[in-house]
C-alpha cells in the first residue's frame, strides 16, 4: 500500500536488532533533556550513520512505502510532459537544467528522461542537465545504478556535487547535498513525497499560551520515549504560530519554507519553475506525524531509524513562504492535476499496446492507485511556484487588448501543447 494520507500512527512493530539510533538519543537525552520533534525527526531520518534514509531508504515495493512513481510509469511521463509544455510556453530557452529534490530510487526522473528521449527533436536545440539533491548515501546509489547503469565519478573536481555520471540517454547528471549547491541558472524543479520528510515542529494550545511538543525518555521505561510539552515558551512558539492561528494542535516545517524560500528567489531571478506533489492540506490539518514500517504505520517514538517519518505537508505555509517572488498555483488534487495532463488518454494507449491481459489488470490497478479518491486521487495533491509574467503579461495593465493571451498552465488547467 502507499503511504495513507492522515491519521497519526498506531501499531507498534519490534524494536530493530541493533538499536543503535535509539541508544544514541537516549543518551542524548538524558545528558541534555527533550529535544523539540522536528531535532528528533533529523535525528530519525537523515543522521549521517544511522538516520532511516541513509540506511534503509525504504522506497519501493520490497521497503517501508510506496510512492507513485514506482507504482505506475504513467506519472513520471505525464511529469515530463509538464515541463515541456511550460518550457515551449515560456519561449523555448536554448537550456534548462532539471531539478529534482529527493528523487528516492530515481524512478521518476528516468521516466521524465524518456519522454525527453521521444520528443528528442522538439528538444533537439536545447541543452539539457540533470541536477540530483539527495542526502542519502544510498538512495544516490540507486539512483546512479538506476540512471547510469552505475557509471558515475565520485567527487568531481569541476563541480560543487559529489558525484557525476551520464544518463543513458547522454544527459549529463550530478549530486548535491543541498540545494544551495546547485549551480544558478534556468531551472526546472521537481519535489515529489519530498518536503512531506524534512522535519516539523510541533504545538499545541494550552491554558497559559502556546507550548511547543517535545521528545523525552520515558523516567519509569528505559530506552523509552515519550512525547512531553515545554514547560514554557520555546523559540519555535515565539517565532513559527501565527497570531491569527484558530487550531489547537498545529505543525509548522521551517525548513520546508527554507527551501521554497530559496527555489523562489531562484526562479525569480535565472526563471524555470517548480512542481511539488505530495500528500497534505491547506493550513488545516492538526496531528499528521506518523510513521511507516514495512508499509504498515508504526508508532513514530518506537524503533527510530527503522521506520520512515513524515507529517503532512501544510501547502498554506509554503505559498506563503515563496513572499510573493514568484505566482503559485494549487494545491490541486493529483486525480485532477494527471486528468488535466491526459492520463486517460494514455492509459486508453498503454491499453491498445498490451497484449496480455496481465499487464492491461497491472495498467488499469496501478491507474486506479493513483486516481481513485479513496487512495490517492485526492490527499495528494499538486502545487506550483512560476514566474509572475507567466501568469499575466507584464505591460497587460497598461494596453491590455495588445498581446494574445498566455498559454494555460497544463495540469492545473487542460494541457494544450502548441
Ligand atoms: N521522490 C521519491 C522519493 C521520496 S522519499 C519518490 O517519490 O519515490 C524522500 C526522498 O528525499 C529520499 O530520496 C530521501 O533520501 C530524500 N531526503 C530526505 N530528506 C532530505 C534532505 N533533507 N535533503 C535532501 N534529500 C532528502
Amino acid at each position: 500500500a502507499a503511504r495513507l494520507c492522515s491519521g497519526a500512527g498506531g501499531e507498534a512493530a519490534a524494536a530493530d536488532g541493533d538499536g543503535a539510533m535509539l541508544r544514541h538519543l537516549a543518551r542524548k537525552l538524558r545528558a541534555s533533556g527533550p529535544v523539540t520533534v522536528a531535532e528528533y525527526m533529523r535525528e530519525a531520518l537523515t543522521n549521517p550513520g544511522q538516520g532511516y534514509y541513509t540506511r534503509r531508504g525504504g522506497v519501493g515495493e520490497s521497503g517501508d512505502f510506496i510512492t507513485s512513481p514506482e507504482i505506475s510509469q504513467v506519472f513520471g511521463e505525464l511529469i515530463g510532459i509538464w515541463y515541456i509544455s511550460e518550457w515551449m510556453a515560456m519561449g523555448k530557452p536554448n537550456t534548462f537544467q532539471l531539478v529534482e529534490l529527493g528523487p528516492g530510487r530515481g524512478t521518476l526522473t528516468e521516466d521524465i528522461l524518456r519522454v525527453f528521449k521521444q520528443l528528442a527533436s522538439v528538444l533537439s536545440k536545447c541543452d539539457v542537465s540533470v541536477h540530483l539533491v539527495e542526502v542519502s548515501p544510498k538512495l544516490s546509489e540507486f539512483q546512479a545504478e538506476m540512471l547510469t547503469g552505475g557509471k558515475v565519478q565520485p567527487n568531481p573536481e569541476d563541480k560543487s556535487a559529489y558525484m557525476k555520471g551520464v544518463s543513458k540517454t547522454g544527459i549529463p547528471i550530478f549530486w548535491y547535498r543541498d540545494i544551495q549547491d546547485v549551480p544558478p541558472g534556468y531551472s526546472f524543479y521537481l519535489a515529489h513525497e519530498f518536503f512531506d520528510a524534512l522535519p516539523i515542529h510541533k504545538f499545541q494550545r494550552t491554558e497559559k499560551g502556546w507550548r511547543e511538543v517535545l521528545v523525552d525518555i520515558d523516567p519509569e521505561v528505559p530506552d523509552q520515549l515519550r512525547f512531553v510539552l515545554s514547560p514554557s515558551r520555546t523559540p519555535a512558539t515565539q517565532n513559527f504560530i501565527q497570531p491569527e492561528e484558530t487550531r489547537d494542535h498545529v505543525e509548522v516545517c521551517p525548513e520546508a519554507g527554507v527551501i521554497v524560500q530559496r527555489l523562489a528567489s531562484r526562479i525569480e531571478k535565472d526563471g524555470g519553475a517548480a512542481l511539488v506533489a505530495d500528500y497534505g492540506h491547506d493550513g488545516t490539518k492538526t496531528d499528521t506525524f506518523r510513521g511507516f514500517r514495512n508499509h504498515k504505520l508504526h508508532d513514530v517514538l518506537s524503533a527510530p531509524g527503522t521506520a520512515d517519518l513524515t507529517a503532512d505537508v501544510d501547502f498554506s505555509y509554503l505559498r506563503k513562504m515563496a513572499q510573493g517572488r514568484t505566482a503559485t498555483l494549487g494545491p490541486i488534487k493529483q486525480r485532477e492535476f494527471l486528468k488535466n495532463m491526459g492520463i486517460d488518454l494514455r492509459l486508453q494507449v498503454l491499453l491498445q499496446n498490451s497484449g496480455d491481459t496481465a499487464t492491461r489488470e497491472q495498467l488499469l490497478h496501478s491507474y486506479d492507485m493513483l486516481m481513485n479518491p479513496k487512495k490517492m486521487g485526492d490527499c495528494f495533491n499538486f502545487f506550483a511556484l512560476l514566474p509572475h509574467h507567466r501568469l499575466v503579461h507584464p505591460d497587460k495593465k497598461d494596453k491590455p487588448e495588445s498581446k494574445s493571451p498566455l498559454p494555460p498552465v497544463a495540469g492545473f488547467n487542460e494541457l494544450l501543447l502548441k
